[in-house]
């Protein structure tokens, strides 16, 4: 069947979740994995918790069957939703790579827009944070995507073109492990999508430019539109932030890309 080299989806809890909402969560997504034959797929699931909740996951998965195995066999794995620029640990508020390798983070989203847009993340920063990561052994989603502006005036090739300008300092052997999110601004927590026909030609246009093999869509994705937007052939996963925060609606995410396999 289609996606040969896997897909991924990847849990954007931005700023919720406590630490006790994280554990029950873990336990609900564990109860549906245990009753599917979902962990033996070629699918990564990754879970971007906020920083607070991080070390309580990777502590908390180690506990449960079959995340715990799946999380050995790289099929689960946790993500960070933001690393320092600089490997000095000389950054205040900042979090460095060595302290989210400490627990447990194998990704970490970078260039997300809401860093971009209320933080003000420069491409810069950005292409910084890449370095880092990647010269830690952690893999980067990074994200990029057009404003509602940008799509209406046609410019969302060209802003591509400039966002993806950060990866110019990454080698060919970190352009492999690199995920990209293409994120329309315009479709994040809006409700609001491009057709999956138009996200996939976007998708293939970024893999043109980049050289990055896995891009994956994200922008208001739930589980009722997930499989129209994993089925297209260049789109390699998703990125759900709102509809990841509850376990039984990422579960049917992950759910529906899996059939794909
Ligand atoms: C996101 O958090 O990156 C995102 C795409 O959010 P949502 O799925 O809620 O639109």
């Amino acid at each position: 069947m289609g996606k040969q080299r896997g897909l991924v989806i990847a849990g954007n809890w931005k700023e919720n979740m406590t630490v006790e909402q994280a554990g029950q969560w873990l336990d609900e997504f564990n109860r549906l994995l245990s009753d599917s034959p979902l962990a033996e797929v070629n699918l990564r699931i990754v879970l971007c918790p906020s920083t607070t909740a991080l070390y309580v996951v990777n502590e908390h998965i180690k506990r449960l069957s079959p995340l715990k195995d799946m999380a050995e066999k790289g099929l689960f794995a946790i993500g960070s939703q933001k690393i320092s620029p600089s490997g000095q640990h000389n950054r205040t508020g900042e979090i460095g790579p060595d302290l989210l390798l400490n627990v447990g983070v194998q990704y970490v989203i970078i260039g997300h827009s809401e860093q971009r847009e209320f933080m003000g993340e420069t491409d810069q920063l950005i292409a910084e944070r890449m370095q880092i990561a990647c010269s830690h052994g952690l893999i980067p989603i990074l994200c990029v995507g057009e404003t509602a502006d940008e799509y209406d005036a046609g410019e969302t090739e060209k802003v591509l073109t400039r966002q993806l300008e950060v990866l110019r300092k990454c080698t060919d052997d970190q352009r492999k492990t690199i995920i990209i999110a293409y994120e329309p601004v315009w479709a994040i927590g809006t409700g609001r999508t491009p057709t999956p026909e138009d996200a996939n030609k976007t998708i293939r246009f970024i893999k043109d430019k980049s050289s990055i093999p896995v891009v994956i869509y994200g922008g208001s994705v739930n589980d009722e539109n997930a499989a129209d937007f994993f089925s297209q052939p260049d789109i390699d996963g998703g990125l759900p932030g709102g509809a990841s925060l509850n376990p039984n609606t990422f579960y049917r995410i992950v759910e529906s890309a899996s059939h794909l396999l």
